[in-house]
């Protein structure tokens, strides 16, 4: 499989404190790569990082072969690259239609107004109602619309389910595995552990800024993947 995303040494600051350190990464095209680790490892930075809300300090960002570590972040969505932040960040007062029309930005491919609506069905009844008045889970689902709207080659999700109910999560995790069978090449932040380890096939886990643990989902020793996520020694 081809890559399509390289990050290499990549170095990240917030002032004086370093939120990543030194981080290597590479994601091949179709694959579905799960970022955990506890909060304040540096994913949301990482994330940040590769779709250009955050410039890095140190280190390179590549995507199809092409350099775009200084590339702004409108540019990296022409090329395909798509964020679903933290908070979801929707357009209140815009209506769920509005808010998924804003976001096309020209590329090519199957995602549009109508195909968004069927992926995520209960959005259906509320198209014309202002984001403000769903509810968390029907935000959730118009925040991954809209960044399929831009048919990114690269979807980059930070944790798609803080927030809301366990119901809720399985309705939107069900409408992903229809966007990932469909070929997508996807990052995501996820805190939960045994979900990451359902949805990806690979998962890279971060401590204090590093990547301490990278491997497939499905050959991971899970008390391995635990002592890594809150950086507990192993017994030799
Ligand atoms: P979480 O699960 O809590 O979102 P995370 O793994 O995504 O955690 P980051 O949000 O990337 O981690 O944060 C990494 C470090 O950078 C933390 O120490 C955090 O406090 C710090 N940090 C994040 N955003 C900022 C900011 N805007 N200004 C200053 N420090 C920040």
């Amino acid at each position: 499989m081809s890559l399509l995303l390289e990050v290499s040494g990549l170095d990240c600051r917030y002032g004086l404190l370093q939120a990543v350190r030194g981080v290597s990464l590479e994601v091949a095209a179709g694959e579905t790569v799960a970022l955990i680790g506890a909060n304040g490892a540096g994913k949301t930075t990482l994330l940040r990082a590769v779709a250009g809300a955050h410039r890095p300090h140190a280190g390179r960002v590549i995507f199809d072969r092409s350099d775009i570590t200084r590339m702004p972040a409108h540019e990296r969505v022409a090329r395909g690259i798509a964020l679903v932040p933290e908070g979801r960040r929707l357009f209140p007062s815009l209506t769920v239609e509005e808010n998924l029309r804003v976001a096309a930005a020209g590329r090519r491919g199957r995602w549009n107004v109508r195909t968004v609506l069927e992926v995520f069905p209960l959005l259906q009844a509320r198209r014309h109602m202002p984001a403000a008045t769903l509810s968390g889970g029907e935000q959730q689902a118009v925040a991954i619309g809209r960044a399929l709207m831009s048919n990114p080659r690269l979807l980059l999700l930070d944790e798609v389910s803080l927030g809301l109910a366990p119901v809720v999560v399985d309705a939107v995790y069900r409408s992903l595995a229809d966007v990932i069978g469909e070929g997508a090449t996807v990052v995501l932040v996820e805190q939960d552990l045994t979900r990451a380890l359902k949805v990806a096939g690979r998962v890279i886990c971060m401590l204090e800024g590093r990547v301490v643990l990278e491997g497939e989902a499905a050959s991971l020793d899970r008390d391995h993947v635990v002592s890594a996520y809150f950086g507990l020694r192993r017994p030799a």
